[in-house]
C-alpha cells in the first residue's frame, strides 16, 4: 500500500500524515478514530513502514528494504502491536508494553507502538498507558486505534493527536462485507439500506434480515406472475416476517429496491441492480411492467410507508398495498 491509496480513501487522513512526513514533525502519539473498516490498521502500518524504511521513495515506504519487510510480516523488533486479550487489552498487556519501551530499540532509538481497538482497554490499563505517553521518548510513535472516543478517557484523548477516519462510501461498505465472508447479494441489499457499515454488518449477520429478504422476493415474484399465489405468500410467509411496523418499514423498503431494479433493467442499468441474485427474475418482470407501472407502483410503496405507524397493523396496509399493485398492474400493462 502506498499513501496515493490512503488518499483515494481517507483524503484528510493522507494529508495530515504525509505532511507529518514529509516536514519531519510527527507528534508523539495519534489517535485513529473511525468504524471498523475504515483502515485504520493498514494505515498505522503503513506509517510504522514510513517510519523505519532505508530506502523511502519520497515518503512512501520501499516495501523490500528488512525494516519493511519485517514490519509487514509482524517481526519488527521495535514495533509492537497490542490487541485485546479476549475482550479487553489488560493492564498487563500495557506493563509488558512499557517494560518492551523503556529500553532503547533494539536497532536504533526508534520505537513504535500500534494499540488495536484502543477503547477496549481497561481502567488501569488505560492509566498506566496514559503515564507511559505523559513522559515520551524522543523517538518513540504510539497509534492508537479505536472505533469509540467516548470509550477514551479524556486525559488520553488530549494527549494525541486526533485522526478521524471517514465512514465509508457505499462501495466500500459492500465490499468489506464481502471481505467478511457475507454474500454479495446480501451485502449489496444491505448497503442499500444503510450507510453505517456497524448497522450493515448485523443486518447481514441476521437470521430475521435474511427471511425478510426472501419472503419479499417471493412476494413480488407472485404479485405479478402468479397473481392467486400472492395473497398465500402474504398470509403465510410475509405477514410472519414483518409482524410490527418497523419491521414492515424495512420490508417496505426492500419492496422499493425491488422496483427500482425493475426500473434499472428498463433501463439498461443492469449492474445498478441490488437484488443481483434475482436479475432473471427481474429482467422477466420489466418484460410485463412496463415503466409507467413501475413509477405507479413506487409511489404506492412510498404512500403505504407513510400510512404505516404504530396504531397500523402491518398486514393490512401490506394487503391493500397488494391489491394496488395488481390492480395498477392491470390497467398498466
Ligand atoms: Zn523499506
Amino acid at each position: 500500500m502506498k499513501w496515493q491509496d490512503v488518499e483515494a480513501k481517507q483524503k484528510k487522513v493522507a494529508k495530515i500524515l504525509t505532511n507529518g512526513l514529509k516536514s519531519d514533525r510527527l507528534v508523539h502519539a495519534y489517535l485513529f478514530i473511525g468504524d471498523r473498516g475504515t483502515g485504520k490498521k493498514d494505515v498505522a502500518q503503513l506509517f510504522a513502514c514510513s517510519y523505519f524504511c532505508q530506502n523511502k521513495q519520497g515518503i512512501d515506504p520501499c516495501g523490500q528494504c528488512s525494516e519493511c519487510k519485517r514490519i509487514l510480516s509482524g517481526n519488527h523488533p521495535d514495533l509492537m502491536v497490542v490487541k485485546p486479550d479476549g475482550r479487553s487489552i489488560k493492564k498487563e498487556q500495557v506493563a509488558t508494553l512499557i517494560k518492551e519501551f523503556t529500553y532503547r530499540g533494539v536497532e536504533s532509538n526508534k520505537k513504535f507502538f500500534i494499540i488495536e481497538q484502543a477503547d477496549e482497554l481497561t481502567a488501569s490499563a488505560a492509566n498506566s498507558l496514559l503515564k507511559f505517553i505523559e513522559e515520551p521518548q524522543s523517538q518513540t510513535i504510539a497509534i492508537l486505534c479505536a472505533e469509540n472516543r467516548h470509550k477514551l478517557l479524556d486525559t488520553i484523548i488530549s494527549r494525541c493527536q486526533l485522526i478521524q477516519f471517514a465512514p465509508l462510501s457505499p462501495e466500500a461498505i459492500e465490499s468489506q462485507l464481502i471481505e467478511e465472508g457475507f454474500a454479495k447479494a446480501l451485502a449489496r441489499t444491505v448497503t442499500a439500506l444503510t450507510g453505517d457499515i456497524n448497522e450493515a454488518r448485523a443486518l447481514c449477520g441476521d437470521e430475521w434480515f435474511a427471511n425478510a429478504r426472501s419472503s419479499v422476493i417471493h412476494f413480488m415474484e407472485d404479485l405479478y406472475n402468479q397473481s392467486n399465489h400472492a395473497i398465500i405468500t402474504l398470509y403465510e410467509q410475509v405477514s410472519l416476517v414483518l409482524n410490527d411496523s418497523a419491521k414492515a418499514q424495512t420490508g417496505l423498503d426492500l419492496m422499493v429496491i425491488w422496483m427500482r431494479d425493475v426500473l434499472n433493467i428498463h433501463m439498461d442499468r443492469g449492474d445498478a441492480v441490488i437484488f443481483s441474485d434475482q436479475i432473471e427474475t427481474l429482467k422477466k418482470q420489466a418484460l410485463i411492467l412496463s415503466v409507467d407501472h413501475v413509477a405507479g407502483a413506487l409511489s404506492i410503496i412510498l404512500d403505504a410507508k407513510r400510512r404505516l405507524d404504530s396504531n397500523s397493523q402491518p398486514i393490512s396496509v401490506i394487503e391493500q398495498l397488494a391489491l394496488r399493485l395488481q390492480e395498477g398492474a392491470g390497467s398498466y400493462v
